[in-house]
This record gives C-alpha cells, sequence and structure tokens, in this order.
C-alpha cells in the first residue's frame, strides 16, 4: 500500500515521501538531513527524485542525496538562457504529456506544465493525487515569478477542473495565513470559516494541514473563485471595475502580495 508523508524542511517547506514498505521516492527535497532521516530510519530504498521546479528550496538537497544515493532526477530541464541558469540537477527531463512510470511503487504520473510561478514548473499528477509544488497553495497559489499571471490563472483553473477527490499536496505549510486572506476576499463564506478552524486543530496538533483537495480549494480557495460574487463585491468596494475573471485574479494577487 502506498504512503505519502510530510517532511517538514527548512522554515515551512514539505517534502513529500510517496513510499511502500520498502521504496521511496521523494517531491522536491529542499533539505538533504530530513529526507535521508526519514529515508533511513524506515530502511527505505529511494529510488528517485521529483522536481516540481528549480527554486533552492525545492532542489537544495539533491546534491547531498545523490552522494548517498544514485537515483534519478526526474524533472523539467530547463534550457537556460542568460537570464534564467535552469536546473542542473535533472538526469531525466519530462514534458507536457509525458508519463512517469514508478516500478517499485506500481505508480504512474502524467506531467502537467503549470507556468506562472516559474515558466518550467511541473505537476505530478496520478488518479487522486497531485503534486503542484508553489503553484497551488492550500487556500492560496504562488506568486508570479515568470510568465505572465495570465498563464499562472491558465494554469490554477487547469487543477481546478480536476476531479473534486483529488488531493492537493503543495510544497508550504500556507494554508493558516492564506486563510486569513480568504476571509478578508470572502467573509461571508462559510467554508473559509470552517477551514480556518480545521486548519487551526491540524496545526495544533502538529499535523500538516495539506493534502487539501480540488474541492475544499474550489470552495475555499480565492485565486480559484475569481467568479464568485462574494469575491467580486469585496474588490468592487475596494475600486475594482469589472475586467472578467483575470482582472479579478490579478487584483487578488497584488492584493495578496501586500496583505
Ligand atoms: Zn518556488
Amino acid at each position: 500500500m502506498l504512503t505519502i508523508d510530510a517532511i517538514p524542511a527548512l522554515q515551512d517547506n514539505y517534502i513529500w515521501a510517496i513510499h511502500n514498505d520498502t521504496h521511496a521516492v521523494l517531491v522536491d527535497p529542499g533539505e538533504a538531513a530530513p529526507a535521508r532521516e526519514f529515508i533511513e530510519t524506515r530502511g527505505l530504498k529511494l529510488e528517485a527524485i521529483l522536481c516540481t521546479h528549480r527554486h533552492h528550496d525545492h532542489i537544495g538537497g539533491i546534491v547531498k542525496l545523490r552522494g548517498v544515493y544514485n537515483v534519478p532526477v526526474y524533472g523539467r530541464r530547463h534550457p537556460g538562457t542568460q537570464r534564467i541558469a535552469g536546473n542542473p540537477h535533472i538526469t531525466d527531463d519530462l514534458r507536457e504529456g509525458d508519463r512517469l512510470h514508478l516500478e517499485a511503487l506500481g505508480l504512474d504520473f502524467d506531467i502537467l506544465e503549470i507556468p506562472g510561478h516559474l515558466e518550467d514548473h511541473i505537476a505530478y499528477l496520478a488518479p487522486g493525487m497531485l503534486f503542484c509544488g508553489d503553484v497551488l497553495f492550500g487556500a492560496g497559489c504562488g506568486r508570479n515569478f515568470e510568465g505572465t499571471l495570465a498563464q499562472l490563472h491558465d494554469s490554477l483553473q487547469r487543477l481546478a477542473r480536476l476531479p473534486d477527490d483529488t488531493r492537493v499536496y503543495s510544497a508550504h505549510e500556507y494554508t493558516a495565513a492564506n486563510l486569513r486572506f480568504a476571509l478578508a476576499c470572502e467573509p461571508d463564506n462559510p467554508a473559509i470559516q470552517q477551514r480556518i478552524e480545521a486548519t487551526r486543530q491540524l496545526r495544533d496538533a502538529g499535523q500538516p494541514s495539506l493534502p487539501s483537495t480540488i474541492a475544499q480549494e474550489k470552495a475555499t480557495n480565492p485565486f480559484l473563485r475569481c467568479d464568485s460574487e462574494g469575491v467580486l463585491r469585496t474588490l468592487q468596494a475596494q475600486g475594482l471595475a469589472d475586467t472578467g475573471e483575470l482582472g479579478v485574479f490579478t487584483a487578488l494577487r497584488e492584493w495578496r502580495n501586500h496583505f
């Protein structure tokens, strides 16, 4: 049976460990020591490292891990430009439409390119589970460092169309802070109020607030609710002209940057 555990790393990152009784893969190991401890204490064999994108807090542990475990590193190998160095650790390049077969876990991931946080950000999708790095967070979304806000909006819309029961494994524990913003956007949304309480209970018990589900995100995440009347009302009260869903999304992302 497959188990998925969160390994806390750095300030507020999660390295996701997907494993059975004998084998494991790691998603976005930003730090080597906690990942290694997880693997060693359980006597697991590391099979592969999966990268969603090239930010240091997602790849910072790879060199040390590969010094111990000689495993492939999957991800999108950015060609590199003057401006962008790319991800130097990738051994196996993945692109939109690829299928990654992990024999030891009996697991296949479909690869989705979801630009907008970085231009070469990818997600790993299997039935019922999505590893989406820094694009979709609990009740929030990533910042727009590269590419356009329209790309980020499109990427989020694409994830929102996944089956409702798909579990969302984001790479940071940001849910509580994001929910404070969500509540400011939609003070009358009872699903947000319920999620604030549920998140508080999980965090007080030392548990991650993740994974969430696509259904939960659609009900509470303002960035997936740009067409909701409550969000629109709040923004209009702040002087937003009616500029359609992308206009609402842009205003939300701007507001969140300074919230
Ligand atoms: Zn990032």
